[in-house]
């Protein structure tokens, strides 16, 4: 096992809360692609391609665990145990009523006041091409009901895809929405550039909108017509802050529902293109929607490179629908884990380049 931050020379031996230095693991493959993981949170830390005969890191990361424990764009990590918004942190399963600690105004973001990317997962297997990591998440854990066993397995293949897998029981119904938070550029992280010269197709005809707090409206909005239509692919530039349901978020940061029977794992449902169409990658999910952000809220935050700016990498959390737990009428895209019921899910990043 590699030791610490130290071993990637990036993220410096700094402690984390509990006194331990982060366990960083480094999957490599064929082709020269590396992907790097550490077990707080699970985070994906770096994606590293060789583009054009040069090495590319593709995602935005803190420069240090100092800047890592400050941050709250919470880079690359496994968010959970309900990723996004609850309103008010509230919700009622099987006539019981739950209050999840709130950390954004009034409202549950990510989990709570201390979610899964602020925990220190269990290493439980890793080889040159995988890294499995475990959380147990007790009963009443921030708010949410059942113990929760979790589990993400990270592959990296020779065909340069990042396969992620997510697992999870619980011993009572409750709710679960677990996705990766890792904010690309394709570009390169240390471009200069911003993601609003990528260019993006999302298979979703759909949205949801949401009020001024980023709580959706409960409205599923065609995209016909709005500048959230990336079912052809448009540079992001195109159409950004277009919409007032944009100018409220200041860009992009809203669920996109994809169309019926394409999130079967095995079709991609998302394309995003490098400015300079060097570099593409392509996404299949068995998750409902994704949460298209833009990086909104980057501005100052330390970054590997420097501090970086608005749009300078953007997220494609694949989840069920925020504040899923409050909707009912949404059905199996509410995020609700049945008594029972296991949470399986499968979302693979492929990259072309
Ligand atoms: C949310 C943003 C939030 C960000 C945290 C995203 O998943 O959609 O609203 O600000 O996470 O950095």
């Amino acid at each position: 096992m590699l030791d610490g931050f130290k071993s990637t020379g990036t993220l410096r031996g700094v402690l984390f809360y509990d006194g331990e230095k982060a366990e960083v693991i480094t999957l490599t493959n064929l082709n020269g692609m590396t992907a790097s993981f550490m077990d707080i949170g699970a985070t994906w830390l770096s994606c590293i391609l060789p583009v054009g005969g040069e090495k590319r890191e593709v995602l935005l990361r803190s420069p240090d665990m100092e800047s890592f424990k400050k941050q709250s764009a919470y880079f690359g990590a496994v968010v959970g145990r309900f990723a996004n918004r609850i309103r008010d942190g509230r919700f009622t399963l099987n006539d019981h009523k739950y209050q999840i600690t709130r950390n954004n105004g009034k409202h549950s973001l990510h989990g709570g006041e201390v979610g899964f990317d602020s925990r220190r997962w269990n290493i439980e297997y890793h080889s040159f091409n995988q890294a499995i990591f475990t959380l147990t998440s007790e009963d009443r854990e921030q708010g949410f009901p059942g113990k929760l066993e979790a589990r993400v397995t990270y592959t990296l293949t020779d065909k340069n895809q990042l396969d992620v897998e997510y697992f999870a029981v619980s011993s009572q119904p409750t709710a679960v929405n677990l996705t990766n938070h890792a904010y690309f550029n394709l570009a390169g992280e240390d471009s200069g550039q911003t993601v609003l010269t990528h260019s993006l197709k999302i298979l979703a005809s759909h949205y949801l909108p949401t009020d001024n707090e980023l709580i959706p409206t409960g409205e599923i909005k065609s995209v016909k017509g709005t500048g959230f239509d990336f079912t052809r692919t448009k540079s992001i530039e195109k159409d950004f802050l277009v919409d007032a349901d944009q100018r409220i978020a200041g860009g992009y940061d809203h669920a996109f529902v994809f169309d019926r029977g394409l999130n079967d794992g095995e079709e991609d449902v998302i394309k995003l293109m490098s400015p300079g169409r060097d570099l593409v990658l392509r996404v299949r999910t068995t998750k409902p929607a994704v949460q298209l952000y833009t990086g909104n809220f980057l501005e100052g935050t330390p970054g590997l490179s420097g501090e970086y700016v608005k749009a300078q990498g953007l997220c494609l959390e694949t989840q069920y629908l925020p504040d899923g737990p409050n909707h009912p009428e949404w059905g199996r895209s509410n995020g609700i884990l049945r008594a029972g019921e296991e949470y399986k899910h499968r979302t693979v990043f492929s990259f072309d380049f």
